[in-house]
């Protein structure tokens, strides 16, 4: 159903493994189906000699051609090179990453045989474009708005290059929501109780492939309020497999003398089936990974148990308990006051995950009604519903207030951070504050913006540096500027400052713009993404006619073969057309022709045969 613009708008789930997408149709949700029949997709990148394939696809293409299949983007996006998270994540990806212009990441594959960089803004692009084309399969319909979910703990850097990737791919980005937010409308919707007049108190445990979120929402008469967030942008499914994944290379090494962690095909399939494996020890208690051949013609054949697993990633699953008594602490919840804890990400199916939660909330059931995996999508299908001004009263009435996961705030002299907007303040917001000269006849005010929750500034995220130049020359202490921070319904930040005595306003530029794409960046990304996009129709379309041509070839023999033919048609002309069905066959097997049109032309020619055969065989 489309909305007051006329357009439908849907909402994605841009997952670090798996990607989700949905619309609010016929007054409820659907979760859309890939072309596989997937309500979930691979956020895999895979590239090859001929041709891009992304999702499902593409992940499928990991273990035969790790250097080239990209994943993981989530965790590279809106991140520097430098950043220490990306270091030691490099160490374990198969493809390559290397120092891009700013100190950005870049990711370096093979494809079409040349070297290629891409950022993570656009391979985060083509996964979004192949939900958008999964949306449009499943519609019948061109889809532009969407809602693109992120995690709230995401700093702003990283929403913006979300957002990015968004503008990449040529969609409207509506709104970047939190995940658990979206978690929490998925569970208000799908119980009802958003439109109750009970409030109730609503801890949204969000623990995916690749990061952790934690938010505790009161939900009532249409209003879900969040009222504190916490989380780890880096702790997911992941880093439990990394962690058995760097079990198995040890006993490897212990057992066979041999380090096969350069290699990186080894370490994808051994990381698959750590994967596999972590999987079933979710259902039973034991279970073995069994790899023919994995490093130099050695087998590697091992048992895990649920016990090993849980020792192995202790540690990881205390820190999700830490982060959910950081979330009620800073929400001034008492942890007995919170009325449900829903379950949202795939990792959340850990048992011992979810025995520690239990034990924590004093034995409460904990709620795992909502699908785990599509529960995000479902929250963001409701908000891109309501943006686009659907026509259905409980979609109309819903009002979300997100908060800030992060403080923001400036550097003082001395290298104190001054906090303008202190963490989970309900966005949007608005926030000044006055702020004096620090030295006599001052003629710039010069600082720098973080985000964190550290005194001192040089231990959060520096953000940017700010200049004011040309204010009023006196004393110092007597001229003031008030700097205001403004963030936006989308979590991103917009900073403006003033100083009243020479009028000087607005004038603050943002020098530092590391890790971020630049506008020309962007729009040269788009243009290419585009350019892929018309490379995959025309190799699509030559797929299609090569299918076509090779079945008509076959079909055309076996008719040649059959008595009618070969009693009532003259036997050259059998014959002159077996020759040429022959040739054909031999020639699909061997050559490569630049586009579809080679392939339709010698369809042509042999339905002109066979017409010409078919009248002499009546
Ligand atoms: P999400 O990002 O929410 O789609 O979560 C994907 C993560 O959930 C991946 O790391 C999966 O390995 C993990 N996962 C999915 N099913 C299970 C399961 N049964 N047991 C443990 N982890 C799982």
């Amino acid at each position: 159903m489309a909305g007051r613009s006329g357009s439908i708008a849907i909402g994605i789930d841009l997952g670090t493994t798996y990607s989700c997408v949905g619309v609010w149709r016929n007054n409820r949700v659907e979760i859309i189906p890939n072309d596989q029949g997937n309500r979930t997709t691979s956020s895999y990148v895979a590239f090859k000699e001929t041709e891009r394939l992304v999702g499902d696809a593409a992940k499928n293409e990991a273990t035969r051609n790790p250097t080239n299949t990209v994943f993981d983007a989530k965790r590279l996006i809106g991140r520097r090179f430098s950043d220490p998270c990306v270091q030691s994540d490099k160490k374990l990806w198969p493809f390559k990453v290397i120092e891009g212009s700013g100190d950005r990441p870049n990711i370096v594959v093979d494809y079409q045989g040349e070297e290629k960089q891409f950022s993570a803004e656009e391979i985060s692009s083509m996964i979004l474009t192949k939900m958008k084309e999964v949306a449009e399969a499943f519609l019948g319909c061109i889809v532009k708005d969407v809602v693109v979910t992120v995690p709230a703990y995401f700093n702003d850097a990283q929403r913006q290059a979300t957002k990015d990737a968004g503008v990449i791919a040529g969609l409207n980005v509506m709104r970047i929501m939190d995940e658990p937010t979206a978690a929490a409308v998925a569970y208000g919707f799908d119980t009802n109780e958003v439109n109750s007049p009970v409030k109730k108190n609503v801890l949204i445990f969000d623990l995916g492939g690749g990061t952790f979120d934690v938010s505790l929402l009161s939900i009532s008469n249409g209003l879900i309020e969040v009222k504190a967030t916490a989380g780890d942008t880096h702790l997911g499914g992941e880093d439990f497999d990394n962690h058995m994944l760097n079990h198995f290379v040890e006993e490897f090494r212990k057992k066979q003398r041999k380090d096969i962690s350069s290699n990186p095909k080894a370490l994808r399939r051994l990381k698959t089936a750590c994967e596999q494996a972590k999987r079933i020890l979710s259902t039973t208690t034991q279970t073995v990974v069994n790899l023919d051949c994995l490093y130099e013609g050695i087998d590697f054949y091992s048992g895990i148990t649920r016990a090993r697993f849980e020792e192995l990633n202790a540690n990881l699953f205390e820190k999700c308990i830490e982060i959910v008594t950081r979330c009620h602490e800073d929400a001034g919840i008492d942890k007995d006051n919170i009325d449900v804890v829903v379950l949202v990400g795939g990792s959340t199916r850990i048992p011992k995950v979810q025995q520690l939660l239990k034990d924590y909330f004093s034995g409460k059931e904990l709620c795992k009604s909502i699908h785990p995996d599509e529960a995000v999508a479902y929250g963001a299908a409701v908000h891109a519903a309501n943006l686009s001004g659907q026509d259905c009263e409980e979609i109309r009435n819903l009002v979300l207030i997100d908060v800030t996961p992060l403080s923001l705030g400036i550097s003082l002299l001395g290298g104190s951070t001054s906090v303008i907007i202190p963490k989970n303040t309900p966005v949007p917001t608005e926030k000044s504050r006055v702020y004096s000269t620090t030295i006599d006849f001052q003629s710039a005010f010069s600082f720098k913006v973080y985000e964190g929750e550290r005194v001192r500034c040089e231990d959060n995220n520096l953000l940017g540096h700010f200049r004011l130049p040309g204010i009023h020359p006196a004393r110092r202490g007597e001229t003031k500027m008030k700097v205001t921070f403004k963030i936006d319904s989308d979590g991103i930040l917009h900073i403006s400052a003033e100083e009243p005595v020479s009028g000087r306003k607005n004038e603050i530029t943002l020098i530092n713009r590391k890790g971020r794409l630049s506008k020309e960046e962007i729009d040269r990304m788009l243009c290419e993404a585009e350019m892929y996009r018309m490379e995959d129709l025309q190799l699509k379309k030559k797929f299609l006619a090569k299918n076509s041509l090779e079945e008509y070839a076959y079909g055309l023999r076996n008719l040649v073969e059959e008595d009618h033919v070969i009693t009532k048609a003259p036997s050259e002309y059998v014959k002159y057309i077996a020759e040429a069905v022959d040739e054909t066959i031999e020639w699909l097997m061997h050559d490569v022709p630049m586009d579809a049109s080679e392939y339709d032309a010698r369809k042509k020619e042999l339905v002109e045969m066979s017409s010409t055969l078919s009248k002499m065989s009546l």
